[in-house]
């Protein structure tokens, strides 16, 4: 396909906010791709380069794209600075400046030339690579390339309405749950559309897990307490819950790849776990665990910002070597070439206490119980060392990829007493100050939490306490750079702040209480109403080990709702 007529479907999808009409254009557009375009196509609509996990950006800032524009059009470049200025969007700023050649090139040929940018480390390199690139287009194909390169195009097509999309462009919408199928084995929207373009259904029908591509992890339910726990999975095995990072471990041969809950990949923080893993006599395996800092000697857990602070990339090697992880390992998905994600959980237990002895990876410690006094006795226990909770998993479960389910339940600390536990949230936007506010340019967040459902974020509260001044200046400067001209089209609210933002920053919030209101749209009911936060409070700064879609959601926020003590309507 021509990168021109591929412009030509991305304008009609930035044309429309209707969920059915995208996934109606992206079907059309599905059924003039080859395999490779499918591939390529999945990942552009989405806002990416690849998938995810791969962490793949061009890295070219607006102050270069401007440079760029400025040199392939020859055009002055405070004269794109100005014009930049009036339209607040560099992609338009490029189709105004660019004067075409009257070539037309192939989607391929563009994405090959954006990849190149995006994987060249050089700066120069980068920006003569868009330069050329530039050069090539026409003004529509321009504004789109310019989008892409900085990571802005912002059509609002999210997975749920590309998956739509690809099951209505074989006409078989029963073909859904495959390809969703297909996507929690491996996170890769473009490898399932290129895979189903190439090979059908049975294509589908044929997907395995493969080391390197993250599976979606499986979640846990919460139940209120004990009695509940065994009411819903009867005799089970409990585990400790560690507050630490989860993580996704894969190994072929030598190689060893770290996913984060998020399917980031995050190897270069834990060096000592791929040494560890490299040491496992077996050729391939997927495991999972938490990582946490143990004290051997006192047998306590250091805190969980010891870990997270490894994500800036300095002095990762000092702490691995100073503070080392300990890993509980806890699940086994992928052994020598043998899918395990449908063996009970009793079966992939024994694997991994066969391969994994007291050592940096260890075992969770587990235990096997059968009334609800051993729930208990085990919970004290747990909870006398400092940790947050326990997990129960179900004898018979298999592991279920990318779904919440009574398999696994979490039973913690926070559910003893009233509503304590914590709620993720994501900033949608933000309010200017008041009062003493006033000078800090920012007073209070418009927060949401993100419905994978229907694919957008649902507002829950305005934050307006938990930050210091600091925080708060310096909240302010990271949500400027993420500032929006208007709503964007995946977010549901009543509520308009002052500025949007592009959803990106999570936090966790605590509350008094889970209240229903007619001013959030987070779990509305038939009735309107939405679940909101009362008197809520921002618990420390911006949760680094989570992305926007890793909120608490709206299940889990009515699950909280029903299980507080007492609810009061507003
Ligand atoms: P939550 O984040 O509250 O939904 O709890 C689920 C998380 O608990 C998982 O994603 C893991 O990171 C963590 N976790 C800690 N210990 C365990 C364990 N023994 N089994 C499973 N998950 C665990």
């Amino acid at each position: 396909m021509l990168f021109f007529r591929f412009c030509e479907f991305l304008e009609g999808l930035e044309a429309t906010s209707s969920r059915l009409e995208m996934a109606d254009i992206l079907s059309q557009l599905y059924k003039d791709l080859s395999d490779q375009e499918a591939r390529i196509a999945a990942y552009l609509v989405l806002g990416q380069i690849e998938a995810p996990f791969r962490g793949l950006e061009t890295g070219l800032s607006d102050k270069l794209i401007i440079e760029g524009i400025s040199k392939a059009c020859n055009i002055k470049q405070e004269n794109i600075a100005k014009l930049y200025k009036d339209l607040g969007d560099l992609g338009l700023v490029a189709e105004r400046s660019i004067k075409w050649s009257g070539r037309s090139l192939e989607l391929l040929r563009v994405y090959g030339e954006i990849l190149q940018i995006a994987k060249d480390r050089a700066m120069l390199n980068k920006l003569m690579g868009f330069i050329n690139l530039l050069k090539g287009l026409s003004p529509i194909e321009a504004r789109y390339a310019v989008r892409i390169v900085l990571g802005k195009l912002r059509l609002g097509v999210g997975e749920s309405t590309l998956i739509d999309a690809l099951a209505l462009s074989v006409s078989e919408r029963e073909l859904k749950p495959q390809i969703e199928r297909a996507y929690t084995l491996c996170s890769d929207l473009g490898k399932v559309a290129m895979e189903l373009k190439r090979g059908g259904k049975e294509a589908l029908e044929g997907f395995k897990l493969e080391v390197g591509y993250p599976v979606r992890m499986a979640l846990a339910e919460r139940v209120k307490d004990a009695q509940e726990l065994f009411q819903r999975l009867g005799p089970c095995a409990l585990e400790a819950k560690y507050d630490g990072l989860r993580l996704q471990v894969h190994k072929a041969n030598q190689e060893v790849t770290i996913f984060s809950r998020s399917l980031e990949n995050i190897t270069h923080m834990f060096p000592e776990v791929v040494e560890e893993t490299k040491n496992l006599e077996i050729n391939n395996i997927i495991f999972e665990g938490e990582a946490v800092i143990l004290d051997e000697e006192s047998g306590e857990f250091f805190p969980f910002q010891a870990i997270v602070r490894r994500k800036r990339k300095h002095q990762v090697e000092k702490y691995a070597k100073e503070m080392p992880v300990n890993v509980f390992v806890f699940d086994i998905l992928y052994l020598n070439s043998q899918d395990l994600t449908n063996l009970p959980l009793i079966e992939r237990r024994e694997h991994i206490e066969k391969l994994f002895k007291r050592g940096r990876l260890r075992p969770s410690e587990l235990t096997f119980i059968k009334t609800p006094e051993e729930i208990e006795d085990f919970f004290e226990s747990v909870l006398l060392r400092g940790l947050e909770g326990i997990m129960a998993k179900r004898l018979d479960g298999i592991y279920s990829a990318g779904a919440r389910n009574f398999n696994w339940v979490k039973l913690k600390r926070s559910y003893r007493g009233q509503l304590k536990d914590s709620i993720d949230v994501v900033i949608l936007g933000y309010y200017s100050g008041k009062g003493s506010r006033v000078k800090l340019g920012i007073g209070g967040l418009l927060v949401g939490i993100y419905d994978e459902i229907n694919d957008e974020f649902l507002t829950v509260s305005k934050i307006g306490s938990g930050f210091t001044q600091e925080e708060w200046q310096s909240l302010k400067s990271k949500l400027d750079e993420i500032k929006l001209n208007q709503k964007p089209k995946n977010v549901k609210s009543i509520l308009e702040p002052d500025f949007w933002v592009e959803p990106k920053y999570v936090i966790s919030v605590e509350a008094d209480e889970i209240t229903l209101s007619k001013l959030h749209t987070a779990g509305m009911d038939k009735s309107q109403r939405g679940l909101a936060l009362r008197f809520p409070r921002a618990l420390g700064y911006i949760r680094e080990d989570k992305t926007p879609k890793d909120t608490t959601s709206p299940e889990e926020l009515r699950r909280l709702y029903e299980l507080q003590p007492k609810v009061s309507v507003e």
